[in-house]
């Protein structure tokens, strides 16, 4: 594990060494709407950080804006120390080394599990298929869908396709891996074997952004709790902290709903 990351200032655009992802000063708009306002984020290599707030607050723009699924209107954005590239072979190396988990966990439903996995390691990163195969087996294990290979999507549960979007994010190398709501699409008794797999890439080292309301994930995994309300990053702290001693009456308020 690396440093914990510094809060810095909009002028800041030197990263750190352990600084992985590095938000400057970003704004978005949709139209009228300023759904993300001046946001300053730096996220270490191998940090944990988990983004909680209010439907309708920005967390799931922030991680668009991240992978560039969405522009933005002002600010910077760096992976690794470099700037998101805006188009063509550098945004599909961008979108490989930023890995994306959905609510709706977006498998492609005409490819089976093992295709599934294997597709961007060749298309993308250029891997031999027997190479991509062979990793794309030992990942599905590791997420306990090994059996699962040649079924198609639609044949699995919420919770084992789930699984399957993560190791197929996994597939990729990527240097952190975002998460946007990633059980809340779930029938209850398969949220557990999804933060199980979350868990153990945690403790693995990965980097993750994890957008969630799993507060006990958040406890036993989070090096960081991310409080955002109405586009703006209200509160940040240790989880422990934020959870026993809110600073902000929005988390205040927010907490008192969820727990
Ligand atoms: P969260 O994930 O915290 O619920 P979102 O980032 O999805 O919040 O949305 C933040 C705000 O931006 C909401 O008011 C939402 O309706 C609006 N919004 C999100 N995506 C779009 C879009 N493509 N066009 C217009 N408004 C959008
Ligand atoms: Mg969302």
């Amino acid at each position: 594990m690396s440093g914990v990351a510094k809060t810095k200032g909009p002028g800041d655009t030197v990263p750190a060494a352990g600084d992985l992802v590095v938000l400057n000063g970003v704004n978005k708009h949709f139209g009228a709407l300023h759904v993300l306002q001046d946001i300053d984020l730096t996220i270490a290599r191998g940090e944990v950080v988990v983004v909680i707030g209010p439907s309708g607050s920005g967390k799931s723009t922030l991680c668009r804006t991240i992978n560039r699924l969405e522009t933005i209107d002002s600010g910077s954005i760096s992976i690794d120390g470099k700037p998101l590239p805006q188009e063509g072979k550098e945004l599909a190396r961008l979108r490989a080394d930023v890995g994306m988990v959905f609510q709706s966990f977006n498998l492609f439903a005409h490819k089976t599990v093992l295709e599934n996995v294997m597709l961007g390691q060749v298309k993308v990163r250029r891997t031999e298929k027997k190479v991509a195969e062979k990793k794309a087996r030992a990942l599905l294990d590791r997420v306990g869908v090994g059996s699962q290979s040649d079924k198609y999507p639609a044949q699995l549960s919420g919770g084992q396709q789930q699984r399957v979007a993560i190791a197929r994010a996994l597939a990729m190398d990527p240097k952190v891996i975002l998460f946007d709501e990633p059980t809340s699409a779930l029938d209850p008794e398969m949220i557990n074997e999804v933060l199980e797999v979350m868990q153990q890439l945690a403790r693995d080292g990965m980097t993750m952004v994890v957008v969630t309301h799993e507060m006990g994930f958040a406890r036993s995994a989070a090096n960081r709790v991310v409080f955002m309300a109405d586009g703006r990053i209200v509160e940040e702290a240790q989880p422990e902290e934020f959870f026993s001693n809110p600073r902000s009456d929005r988390a205040k308020d927010f907490l008192s709903k969820i727990l």
